[in-house]
């Protein structure tokens, strides 16, 4: 089964995934857990969430998408970060461990860039009535606002879509507050 966790930053994506994958660890199951070479926000050859928590990561590189089943096979889950930096060269590859190996494949990303557009591989994800989907969410950062966080604003003038960061960079804004913030 594939499966699709996708929500604004700080929606306690990754740290989700680090609980799963700590939960098949100790359960004695086969595990590994994969990352894009883009994000070297905490480390490169682990994922961390913002509150600390790590486990060991295999980076994949932009080549080395079409060819992921060589990396992965047979383990039985599979736990992808950061999914929306991945080309979508990746996404055939997904189903075809869930295929070949019965693997279960988590995927974990944002939905929408700081414009409010779509990253297009968490889309197409998105899209497959095949993936099952998990809308994850924080609190919206506007002031006295009690929504719930469906976008992530960016804090500085940068127009850089892909571009790595935390707190420092971005907030996350409900459909209101992203015009006021
Ligand atoms: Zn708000």
């Amino acid at each position: 089964m594939a499966y699709l966790f996708h929500g604004t930053m700080f929606a306690r994506k990754t740290k989700t995934l680090i609980d799963y994958y700590n939960e098949c660890y100790h359960a004695g199951e086969s595990v590994i857990a994969l990352k894009p070479a883009i994000d070297n926000r905490y480390s490169t050859d682990e994922i961390v969430s913002h509150d600390g928590e790590r486990i060991p990561a295999t980076v994949i590189s932009k080549d080395q998408e079409r060819n992921l089943l060589d990396i992965v096979m047979n383990y039985s889950n599979i736990f992808i970060d950061e999914i929306q930096f991945f080309s979508q060269d990746i996404i055939k590859p997904i189903f075809q461990m869930e295929k070949a190996f019965n693997a279960t494949v988590m995927c974990f990303g944002l939905d929408f860039d700081f414009k409010k557009n779509w990253f297009e591989t968490t889309k197409e994800l998105y899209m497959n009535p095949s993936i099952r989907k998990f809308h994850m969410r924080s609190r919206c950062a506007g002031e006295d606002c009690v929504n719930e966080a469906t976008y992530s604003k960016k804090l500085d003038d940068s127009e850089e879509v892909f571009d790595v960061g935390g707190k420092d960079k971005y907030l996350p804004c409900c459909q209101f507050c992203w015009g006021l913030l």
